[in-house]
Order: structure tokens, then C-alpha cells, then sequence
């Protein structure tokens, strides 16, 4: 009885979760951009690092990022602390490549951001500017509520409902911080955090780091940004891409299934051919965070599994029910900030192209920024990732005084309904072909 009650749905999502595994790391293999740096090394400001002997202080993760790719901007936005970095990197043996045409110094605005988190950290008397104890103390009590609902959902209980609301409460403390070792101190503390909202159906760390945490990060709204291929080619996100058209039909429907789609395709198996074209070394990426990948297909598997076995076609109201509530949340939180007119073709230096592609909400509320994980302040995110996301809205004023003084308008916007109306609009406008996109707004202030 108990083999055939709760063995079966569990080996049957195991063998779906092993196959989309395997599809998902051979679409990575097949699809990957080719790169003229090997997978045992990485190239920082033109130059190719042997990383073969190398042991990085922020562990195998953080390494496994910059490995077969130019990690350049990894390298300069995730050592903020201190300049250490700079003597290792002297250190380390050189394979080749001299001058980079394409390589632009660290800009005076990113070094004054880093100055100034070092500055805050000091003041405020925390060195790293990890988890605020305030915002642990909640991680901790949203932990029985998570466990509570998970056992609802698997008894098949409308309190089930209140599964992924946890799960996405929790994971925006942890999970997104997790991924861009801001949590803790502790390398695989940061690692084991990025699993705590992988169930239900919001995100697999192991696709993350690599669409993410490096090339959503380091190619905002660029061609090179994989959130810009999420319903990709059925909407168009910008303007410079190809216009056909089934758009007109399909850019108002994916306006309202994208948010109930979202996590099921962005974040399995999948979503992944979109994320794969635009990713070099996402084979690699994938193979490092196996485990979190494997497990995310399979708890996601188990969820459609388990009600469809108990209760046959009549037990699908609960995932479908749920899978909505993560992905209108996560949607709503991470497409509104990037996706609005006035945020592509910045210019500039990297640090200023972030703020320059991002538009921000609510930065100086606090429950704003626990239910949104700090994305409100998603600018302030962009420049400082290493900084938790519990410190952005204390923090904020300062990285406003810094943009005054750089001349770097910080782009905003009332309230988040401000930001899914402008998101509407701009879709609905990209679905016509004559649509152009509009100037970056940032250098119409500067040259007003
Ligand atoms: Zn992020």
C-alpha cells in the first residue's frame, strides 16, 4: 500500500525529472555560443587566467561563473570590500591576450558605490553588510509557516494555496541574496540558501546563477539578456528584435498567460533554449549546480504529479492555483523594473548603464522591499549585488546622493501598479511593426 500510494508518484516525477535533466543539459551543450576561452580559465580586462591551480576564497560557485568566459565585471562588482583582489589576480598565470578593445576601466560612479558600501558597512558596524539580523528573525518564523503548508499541499488542503506565498516570502530573503553570495559570509551557506524557494515551481538555481546572477547581471536589457527572451519569439520585448506577425495575436495574449507560464518555462527544463543560444559555458554552469537542478525538476514534477495520482484530472486546480500565485508574484516583481520604455540603449560605463536600464518604486518602504526581495530598488541591486537586500532601503539615500553627484539620474516610478501599467503598455506598443524604441531617458536628462 504505502509503495503504491506514495513510491509511485515519486518515482514517476524522478523519471520525468531525470529525462528533462538530461534534455536540459544537452539543449545547454548544443546551443552554446562558441568561445574563444577555455573552461579552465576566465578573462578579466582582456587577459585569459589559467584557473586550474587557482582556489577562489568565495568557493567553487563563485569560480565556477567565470570559468570559459570573460568574467570582467563579476570580477569588479563582486569584490567590493576591499583590494585584495587586484594582488591575487597579479598572481595568477597568464594563458594569453593583451589589449581588449572592448574593455572600459572601472568607472570614478562604480568605484564611489564601492566606497560607499564600505563607508555604510563601517558605520553601521556590520563588515559585509550581510542578512540584517531583523530580516534572519523573519526568515526563521517564516519557517514553520513553509513546512505547514507544504504538508497542506500534499494532503491536497486549499491551506496548500498559502505554500507558494511562503515559498516566495522566504526565497526573496534567501534565495535570490543566496545566488549572489549576499547572505552570508559562508560560501556553501549562500549555496544551500538558493534551494529554499526552489519547491514549488518558483526557480532552478542551478539555470539562475548562469541566466541570472551572470548574464542578466552583466548584459541588462542588452541582446545578450536572457529575461529579454522569456515568451521569445511569440512577444517581443524590444524593439531590435524582428517583428512577425503572429505578435499583433500573440504579444496581448502573453501579457496575461506569460505570468501563469512564467516559472514553468523560465525555469526548467524548458525555458532553456532561449536562455541557452544567449549563455556561453551554460553546460558547465548546469553540470556544477546539478544537484539544485535535479531537484528543482523533480520537487516541480512531484507537484503536478502527486494531486493528477490521487485525484485524477479533478486535482489539477491545486498546482495550476498555485503556479499562478508564484508566477503573477514573480513576474510582477522582476519584469516591471527593466522592462519599460526609456530603459534600453544606455550608454556609458557599466555601472551606469545598470541604473540607466532600471526604473524603481517604493524605495523607501520597508514592506515593499521584504515583499519584493529589494528588487524596488533593483538599480541599487544592479551596482551593489554583493550588498543583502535587507540594507537596500537604509541605504538608498546614499547611492542617490553618490548618482547626484555622478550626474546619473536615477530612473522612477510611483508604486509597483505604476510599473506593470507601464510593462502593459510597452508590450502592447512592440506588438505593432512600425514600433520604435523610445531614447534612453537617462541621456535625455543629460543633455536637458
Ligand atoms: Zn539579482
Amino acid at each position: 500500500m504505502f509503495y503504491e500510494y506514495v513510491w509511485t508518484p515519486v518515482g514517476i516525477s524522478a523519471l520525468i525529472a531525470t529525462i528533462l535533466f538530461f534534455f536540459s543539459l544537452t539543449v545547454a551543450w548544443w546551443l552554446q555560443p562558441p568561445s574563444d576561452i577555455p573552461p579552465y580559465a576566465t578573462k578579466i580586462r582582456g587577459k585569459i587566467y589559467d584557473l586550474r591551480n587557482f582556489q577562489h576564497p568565495g568557493g567553487n560557485s563563485a569560480l565556477a561563473l567565470a570559468r570559459g568566459r570573460d568574467a570582467t565585471v563579476l570580477f569588479d562588482s563582486y569584490h567590493v570590500w576591499n583590494e585584495a583582489h587586484e594582488a591575487v589576480l597579479k598572481k595568477l598565470p597568464v594563458l594569453g591576450g593583451a589589449h581588449d578593445p572592448d574593455y572600459k576601466p572601472l568607472s570614478d560612479f562604480h568605484k564611489d558605490l564601492k566606497k560607499l558600501a564600505r563607508q555604510y558597512a563601517k558605520e553601521s558596524g556590520q563588515k559585509r553588510l550581510k542578512i540584517t539580523w531583523g530580516r534572519f528573525c523573519l526568515c526563521v518564523m517564516l519557517v514553520p509557516c513553509y513546512v505547514a503548508t507544504a504538508i497542506a499541499y500534499f494532503k491536497l488542503s486549499y491551506w496548500g494555496l498559502l505554500w507558494p506565498v511562503f515559498t516566495m516570502l522566504l526565497g526573496l530573503q534567501l534565495s535570490h541574496d543566496g545566488s549572489h553570495f549576499s547572505v552570508s559570509r559562508i560560501p556553501w551557506i549562500n549555496r544551500l540558501l538558493t534551494w529554499t524557494s526552489v519547491w514549488p515551481w518558483v526557480y532552478n538555481p542551478g539555470l539562475w546563477m548562469g541566466q541570472h546572477v551572470v548574464q542578466h547581471h552583466v548584459y541588462t536589457n542588452d541582446h545578450k539578456d536572457p529575461d529579454l527572451y522569456h515568451a521569445h519569439p511569440l512577444s517581443r520585448t524590444a524593439a531590435f528584435f524582428k517583428w512577425r506577425p503572429w505578435m499583433i495575436l500573440m504579444q496581448s495574449a502573453t501579457l496575461v498567460i506569460q505570468p501563469f507560464i512564467a516559472t514553468l518555462t523560465l525555469s526548467s527544463g524548458l525555458g532553456i533554449k532561449a536562455i541557452a543560444s544567449v549563455t556561453p559555458e551554460l553546460f558547465a554552469v548546469l553540470w556544477h549546480f546539478a544537484p539544485e537542478t535535479l531537484f528543482y525538476i523533480f520537487g516541480t514534477t512531484l507537484t503536478w504529479v502527486w494531486p493528477i495520482f490521487y485525484k485524477s484530472i479533478h486535482g489539477l486546480w491545486l498546482p495550476i492555483a498555485g503556479a499562478a500565485i508564484s508566477s503573477v508574484w514573480f513576474i510582477a516583481i522582476t519584469q516591471v523594473s527593466h522592462l519599460q520604455d526609456g530603459c534600453f540603449n544606455a550608454q556609458g560605463s557599466w555601472a551606469k548603464r545598470q541604473v540607466a536600464s532600471t526604473k524603481d518604486y517604493s524605495q523607501d518602504s520597508r514592506i515593499t522591499s521584504v515583499l519584493s526581495g529589494g528588487l524596488n530598488t533593483q538599480a541599487l541591486h544592479h551596482v551593489l549585488p554583493v550588498v543583502h537586500s535587507s540594507h537596500y532601503t537604509d541605504l538608498y539615500p546614499h547611492f542617490r546622493k553618490v548618482c547626484q553627484q555622478h550626474n546619473v539620474r536615477i530612473l522612477e516610478m510611483p508604486s509597483l501598479w505604476h510599473g506593470i501599467a507601464g510593462w502593459m503598455k510597452r508590450q502592447w506598443r512592440l506588438s505593432f511593426p512600425n514600433a520604435v524604441e523610445p531614447p534612453p531617458a537617462q541621456n535625455k536628462a543629460h543633455n536637458e
